[in-house]
């Protein structure tokens, strides 16, 4: 379905997936534009990220809380000044949300209003409010996180009372599988979850622009589908030493 190549060069790498967004957007009859690529870096050290900051890539994902301060501390300390976005896709446990509150500029796995409660309390008054994205369980699967799809819209309310939090869409992570027309689906029903979403809250909510779908594997799909922003990591940085879905969060 896709290059598996090693890149052996970050640059080149960004192109190759700059080039398979835009091939995939102009293919759905989209502006390229409409789609934002989130560099996922986790695993990945602060070089690496370096080297596509250097390419121009400004947003970064990271899901483990720990790993991703080291790196926001050390190229904060760049010269000259970087200006990186920090996006967390991990999931958060409630101990870990003061973390999250300080240092990342997006959360995109939202799904429990205990958590904003504390994101919003958490978060820093000198610093722009934390834009969130609700993370939903698209395809029901019984091992992932998520609210149901029925909970998305009251969570997304609630949401819209912590004014320490700006509400900017939706997330979901599709079951990975074999049969495209299966992946397809999923994204299909995320978008018009979505489009649902997007047209209840228009009134409270004008920037609920987001639709953060798609990974190195299904990116085209998911950009055909509607997604907005595009969460890729192994075909920007190389293969992981262990698959996502087996790491422990620390
Ligand atoms: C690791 C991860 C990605 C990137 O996955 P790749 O298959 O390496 O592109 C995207 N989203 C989430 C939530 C992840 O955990």
């Amino acid at each position: 379905m896709y290059d598996t190549l090693i890149p052996s060069n970050i640059a080149s790498a960004l192109a190759h997936v700059r080039q398979r967004i835009q091939d995939a957007a102009k293919r759905a009859k989209r502006p390229p534009s409409d789609i934002q690529l989130l560099a996922v870096s986790k695993t990945f050290n602060a070089h690496a990220v370096l080297e596509a900051a250097q390419a121009g890539q400004t947003a970064f994902g990271e899901n483990y809380i720990q790993e991703a301060i080291e790196k926001i501390t050390t190229l904060a300390a760049n010269t000259p000044p970087l200006q990186l976005e920090w996006h967390c896709i991990g999931p958060v446990q409630s101990n870990k949300t003061r973390l999250v509150a300080e240092h990342f500029d997006w959360l995109h796995t939202l799904d429990r209003a205990k958590i904003a409660d504390r994101l919003h309390a958490q978060r820093p008054e000198h610093v722009n409010p934390l834009n969130v994205c609700i993370q939903v369980n698209i395809d029901h699967s019984a091992t992932k996180s998520g609210v149901d799809p029925s909970e998305a819209l009251a969570l997304a309310r609630h949401v819209l009372t912590l004014p320490r939090l700006h509400l900017r869409g939706m997330m979901c992570i599709p079951d990975p599988s074999d049969s495209p027309e299966q992946t397809r689906q999923a994204h299909r029903a995320a978008k018009t979850l979505f489009d649902t979403l997007r047209a209840k809250l228009l009134a409270d909510a004008p920037h609920f622009d987001t639709l953060s779908m798609g990974m190195s594997a299904d990116l085209e799909c998911a950009i055909e589908e509607g997604s907005t922003m595009v969460r890729v990591g192994s075909a920007l940085f190389g293969q992981r030493p262990i698959p996502a879905q087996n790491a422990v969060q620390p």
